[in-house]
This record gives structure tokens, sequence and C-alpha cells, in this order.
């Protein structure tokens, strides 16, 4: 056979007639061929993704997510359950069928206020654990403006793919929470003042990735450079949970709730109202009015509050969740054989300091380390198999260690 007699094996197309012809073994393909079955391959592939993530989440409606979160994640039912929703949604998306009836389910990326400490990172963690899905947790106040000193926006996206180990279709299917997106918000109300290169255009620069948008990622992070081969992430199937305590913003929601009260429309009498706790009232215009702009809360849809924690719930830190604290130290010396035991009055004694030194729940880990730090050195390998942790025992550890140190730590 002529060179000009070859043609394509799996169109017919005669070798002219192509743009490349590739020989094999005993046939030949063209280059519309090779696209095709490109993409072929490609639909495949999603299609199987796909697959898998419903297969996982044909299980999970939102109150079996509750459930699972109730596991690791105490009190907060009022976020948890929001949540729940949410995740569940945003999956339910990703798994629809492509339909003509126009109805486009939109992304219900979530935006969490509460104090520092409150589980916000706990609850985006406990939810990729439960997906089986990466995350990635960055902090807003490290990103700039392109072109500025600091991480471009891009960089949240190397760290999914670091997090998908650079499986490209998990990195697309992960979640990434940003902490800290109070930290971004508008400095003052006349943003031409000056050049506010990690507020509102750091903000801007957020909204693409928020939506869904193809991005050029640089792989191994740091800033783009011409050189430097890049992976196309899409961000439209990537839930993004922000987190901040935005410090103040009580002020936004006591003045709008009196200005409520005063006008006939008021729905929630001063005496009903719970003082201690404003951000439960929390509405989207008390973010704008903190300095966050429009457009982004409009891509946070759901928003939802961490209530402070109390004594109660700290106490059932250490010892409720499924990966509690106390559970873990009792891991610990299982492990050399010894016997751990706290009291009841020994674990108040140190939720009572974790309050009286202001260190919440991240406290309790440090505290605990605090009075057991002597033990876990002393009793491996010693004759002694039974450690009896009372509330003088703690007392005495503590006195010992600098708490004030501990304070500077937290
Ligand atoms: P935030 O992101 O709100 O600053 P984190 O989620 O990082 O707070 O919480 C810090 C630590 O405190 C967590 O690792 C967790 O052990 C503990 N913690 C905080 N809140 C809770 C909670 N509601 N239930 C269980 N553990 C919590």
């Amino acid at each position: 056979m002529s060179k000009e007699e070859l043609e394509c094996s799996f169109c017919g197309r005669k070798k002219a007639e192509t743009n490349l012809l590739i020989a094999g073994l005993d046939a030949h393909i063209c280059d519309r061929c090779i696209e095709q079955a490109h993409g072929i391959v490609v639909e495949e592939a999603l299609h199987a993704t796909n697959n898998e993530l419903s297969k996982e989440l044909i299980l999970k409606k939102p109150k079996s997510i509750k459930e699972f979160l109730d596991e690791y994640v105490i009190g907060q039912s009022h976020t948890k359950k929001v949540m729940s929703v949410a995740v569940y949604n945003h999956y339910k998306r990703l798994l629809q069928p492509k339909t003509d009836d126009d109805i486009e389910i939109q992304k219900s990326n979530i935006i969490m206020v509460g104090q520092t400490g409150t589980g916000k990172t706990l609850v985006a963690k406990t939810i990729a654990r439960m997906l089986n899905v990466p995350l990635a947790i960055v902090d807003a106040t490290v990103l700039t403006e392109a072109g500025y000193v600091g991480e471009d926006v891009e960089s949240i996206l190397t760290r999914l793919l670091q997090a998908a180990d650079y499986n490209l279709e998990k990195a697309q299917n992960g979640i990434v929470f940003i902490d800290e997106i109070d930290k971004i918000a508008r400095k003052s109300d006349n943003p031409s003042i000056t050049r506010d290169v990690s507020g509102e255009g750091v903000q801007q620069a957020l909204l693409k990735l928020l939506e869904g948008t193809t991005v050029n990622v640089p792989p191994k992070g740091g800033r783009k450079h011409p050189d430097q081969k890049f992976i196309e992430v899409n961000t439209e199937n990537i839930l993004f949970i922000a987190g901040g305590a935005f410090d103040g913003i009580e002020r936004h929601i006591s003045k709008r709730l009196n200005m409520q009260s005063v006008g006939f429309s008021a729905t929630l009498k001063e005496e009903h109202m719970d003082r201690d706790n404003l951000l439960r009232y929390i509405i989207p215009k008390d973010l704008k009015d903190f300095g966050l702009i429009p457009e982004i809360i409009g891509r946070l849809p759901v928003l939802t509050y961490m209530n402070p924690l109390d004594k109660g719930t700290l106490r059932a830190i250490l010892t409720e969740p499924k990966n509690a604290i106390i559970k873990q130290y009792k891991k610990l010396f299982e492990m050399d054989g010894i016997d751990f035991e706290i009291t009841e009055e020994a674990l108040d004694f140190i939720v009572e300091q974790a309050i009286v030194y202001k260190l919440g729940a991240r406290g309790l880990r440090s505290l605990c380390e605090a009075v057991l730090t002597d033990a876990m050195y002393e009793l491996p390998g010693s004759e002694d198999k039974e450690l009896r942790v009372t509330a003088e025992y703690a007392q005495e550890k503590l006195n010992k260690s600098t708490i004030k140190k501990l304070k500077a730590v937290s």
C-alpha cells in the first residue's frame, strides 16, 4: 500500500484528509479519532468518580452526617445541623444527572462565625474525614493580591492538590477550609484611601475560586513563574468552608437588633434576647457591616455560628468525643501496660483551670500534658503499672509546671 492510500482504521479517513495519522502494529489512527477517544476516556473517568461518590454518599442522609459529627464535635448542634444539610446538598449537586430543565443547583459554600477554639476547624476536618475527601486548611492572613509579598490565592489549590497526593480528580471534589476569613475584611469604609492588598483585594481574588472556575495552579506552590508547569484545577465542585472569629461583630448585631426592636416589626423582644450570645442572631448583613464585600458573602450562602464553650462543654470535650483527649492518654498508657484512671474531680479541676486562664478547648490538651508529663516519663519500664490521677495530684503537677507559660503558648 502506498503512503497516500493509508487510512485511519477507526473512521476510514485517508491520510491526506487528516492532520496526523499514527501507525500502530496493524492499524492506524488519525488525530480526530485520538481526540475523540481521549474525550471518552475523560468522560468515563469522571463517571467512575461520580459513581464512587454516589456509592459512598447514598448512605449518608443529613441525619447520619450529623450523627457522625456528633461523635467528634461536642455541642454546636445548630452548626452541625446546618452543615449536614449544606454538605448533603453540595454532594447532591455533584451527583445530579445533567438535565435540560435549566434548574442549576448552586454551590453551598459555608461560612462559620465563632470565637477561636470553638471547633470550626474540627467540624471541617470531621466532614472531610466522613466523606473521605482531601482537605486543605489555609489561613486567609497569608494571602495577598497577586504581585504583592505573600501568597496568591491559587496557593490554596496547591495545598489541596498536595492533600490529594496530586490526584486531580480527588482534589476537584475536595474541601478547602479558609481560616481567619475575618482578617481580610475591608479595613475602612472608603476602599480608595490606600491600596488594601491583604483585604478587599484578596476578597476579590477569592471570588472566582469560590464560585467555580478553572485555575492554573503551580503544583509546588510559590509565586506563578513563566517557566513553571501548571496543573489546571476546576473549582466548581470544591466545597469551600470559611471560618472566622469576627471579633466585635456583636456590636453590629446588637445595633441592628436594637433598631429592629424599636420598629413595629420587632420580632425579638429585649427580654427574650440572649445577650450573652448575640452571634446566634447573625445575618449576612452583619458580615457586610464588618467589612466583607457583598459578592463574597453571596458566594458563601450558608451562614452559621459557633457557641462559646461553657464549662459543661469543655468537660465533655475531655472525655466524650470518639478520640477524646483522655481516651488518647488511656491508650498511650495502655501501650506500656499501665492502667490509667482519672477521677471526676481531677477532670473538673482541669476544666476550671482552662476557664481561669482562658485557655479554651485548645488549652485542655496543654493542661493534661502538664499534669501527665511526669508520669509519662517515669512509669514506662518501671514496676508501677497503675496511675490514678486525683484533683490533688493534678494540682500538684500543675503548680510545678508554669501555667503562665501555658497561657503564652496557647
Ligand atoms: P477553631 O477552628 O474554632 O479555632 P478548633 O476546631 O481548631 O477551633 O478547635 C481546637 C481544638 O479544641 C480542637 O482540636 C478540638 O480538640 C477542641 N474542640 C474545640 N471545640 C470542640 C467541640 N465543640 N467538640 C470537641 N472538641 C472541640
